[in-house]
């Protein structure tokens, strides 16, 4: 199966995809993760990445590509991925057309001041899972980060470029009618049931 999220920084994208991937057997490619180890190992594409994640923009298109080439070289991708955060410009998406048959693009719609709150509220623990100081806050005891661009001034930036950039995507896709929505305002298990709902039927 070769599905892509879709959804705006914090519509729940990395959580949901976890599930997904274990349910079908397929790796969740995230090109934030890879930016983000990258930046820990302060390699010198980590370099350039940390000069436009902290500052909430793009990378340009051909480093992305370069990476996901890459990615999917690997033995792992042969029955299918997951794509979370990419593509994220219509340039890279029809690169992706060229090498990938995809079968599903989901769209995880949320409310702005939600999304602030979530993406605010993030906290990370160091073997990767999520948590929420207003929702779901980490047990006593666990050691958890904040990603450098959780900040209200950068997610505000990192908003207006996805709604910038979404809308071609999203036509993109529905022309070629793999287009498909879910309400990402409700708890995470209504969310996921409707997505396996989508993947099932494909
Ligand atoms: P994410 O974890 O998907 O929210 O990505 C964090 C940051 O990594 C973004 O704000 C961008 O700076 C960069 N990034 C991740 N994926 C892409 C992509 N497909 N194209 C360009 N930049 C990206």
């Amino acid at each position: 199966m070769k599905i892509i999220m879709m959804g705006a920084p914090g519509a729940g994208k990395g959580t949901h995809a976890k599930e997904i991937s274990k349910k079908y057997c397929i790796p969740h490619i995230s090109t934030g993760d890879i930016l983000r180890e990258e930046v820990q190992k302060n390699t010198d594409l980590g370099k350039t990445a940390k000069s436009y994640m902290d500052i909430g923009k793009l990378l340009p298109d051909d480093i992305i590509i370069k990476i996901v080439k890459k990615r999917l070289q690997k033995d792992d991708c042969k029955k299918g991925y997951l794509f979370d955060g990419f593509p994220r410009t219509i340039r890279q998406a029809e690169l992706l057309d060229t090498i990938s048959d995809l079968e599903a693009v989901i769209y995880l719609k949320c409310q702005d001041d939600l999304i602030i709150k979530r993406l605010t509220g993030r906290r990370i623990s160091r073997d990767g899972k999520i948590y929420n100081i207003y929702f779901d806050p980490p047990p006593p005891g666990v050691d958890v980060y904040q990603r450098d661009d959780d900040n209200e001034e950068i997610i505000k930036e990192r908003l207006k470029v996805f709604y910038d950039t979404f809308t071609p995507l999203m036509d993109f896709y529905k022309k070629k009618n793999i287009f498909f929505e879910v309400n990402g305002d409700g708890g995470r298990e209504v969310v996921l049931e409707n997505i396996f709902k989508i993947l099932d039927g494909i």
